[in-house]
């Protein structure tokens, strides 16, 4: 368990996951900023969770595509020295397939799913580590895992948190800071239908409430992978043991001799 005087910054707290996110953080003791583009949400969010468990919260709204937001946002994460956990949450998906998806919808959801992500990580991460300790939470996709799903693009988005996160915690993770990746699988949010799908026809969809539960027990655990879905965790070891079996592999002079052609 976290320190109680801590605050935590969540972005896409307006609803979804976010938002039970919040509800959770503010259970527990913890002040909040809340970030996301629906104020009035989040003003509805922070007069409930203020009245119910008697915490600071505080509304910041933004929209994450707008340099001058995000820029914001990234300003009050590198000098509020009380927000010690960050959970980088907002995030989006797209209707449609690669080639039905347009060049500045795929723009809209870099902007969202990665640079905000990496610049507000970027924002915290040196004050963290000065510090010796703080917490950040990515929250990534296992279609960051799948490309089966045929979710390509907001599948990469996700691939691209999930080794962000792995990235971090193995350089911030010896200076005290916590980085945890958490990959849910369908939950029942907006999500979905803001991308044009209808979740009442999906089988395996989790409610956000027992999703955001389980991803905290993980964080309790200090776990640098969290996916709730996943009822064999020796399954995601093995597959970072194989993983980590072929590095040492890599360094090599000559290719494969599968590669080598008799005229070489
Ligand atoms: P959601 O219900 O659609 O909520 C998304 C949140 O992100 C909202 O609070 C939204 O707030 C905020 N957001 C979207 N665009 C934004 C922007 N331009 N600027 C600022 N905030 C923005 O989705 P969710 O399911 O809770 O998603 C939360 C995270 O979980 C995402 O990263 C998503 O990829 C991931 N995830 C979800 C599922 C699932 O099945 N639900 C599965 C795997 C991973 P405003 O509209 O008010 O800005």
């Amino acid at each position: 368990m976290t320190e109680k005087t801590q605050t935590v910054l969540i972005t896409g707290a307006s609803t979804g996951l976010g938002a039970v996110y919040a509800d959770r953080f503010a259970r527990r003791g913890h002040p909040l900023v809340l970030v996301a583009r629906d104020a009035t949400r989040m003003e509805a969010l922070a007069t409930r969770l203020r009245a119910e468990y008697g915490v600071d919260v505080e509304v910041l709204p933004a929209d994450l595509t707008q340099e001058k937001d995000l820029a914001a946002v990234a300003e009050r994460l590198e000098t509020d020295a009380r927000i010690t956990i960050l959970v980088n949450n907002a995030g989006m998906s797209l209707p449609g397939t690669f080639t039905t998806q347009t060049p500045a919808e795929m723009d809209r959801l870099f902007a969202v799913n990665l640079s905000a992500v990496v610049r507000l990580a970027r924002a915290v991460a040196p004050r963290m580590a000065n510090a010796g300790k703080g917490s950040i939470i990515n929250v990534s996709s296992v279609v960051g895992l799948a490309p089966e799903f045929g979710m390509t693009l907001y599948g990469a988005t996700k691939a691209f948190v999930l080794f962000l996160s792995q990235g971090l915690s193995v350089e911030l993770g010896p200076q005290g800071v916590y980085v945890q990746a958490v990959l849910p699988a369908a939950t029942r949010t907006e999500i979905w239908a803001r991308s044009g799908k209808d979740v009442n026809t999906m089988s395996g969809v989790m409610d956000a409430d027992e999703l955001v539960d389980a991803a905290l027990v993980g964080f309790d655990r200090q776990e640098a992978v969290t996916i709730p879905p996943l009822h064999d965790e020796s399954m995601w070891a093995q597959h970072q043991q194989t993983r980590q079996a072929m590095l040492p592999e890599f360094a090599q002079e000559h290719a494969a001799p599968r590669y080598i052609t008799l005229n070489q």
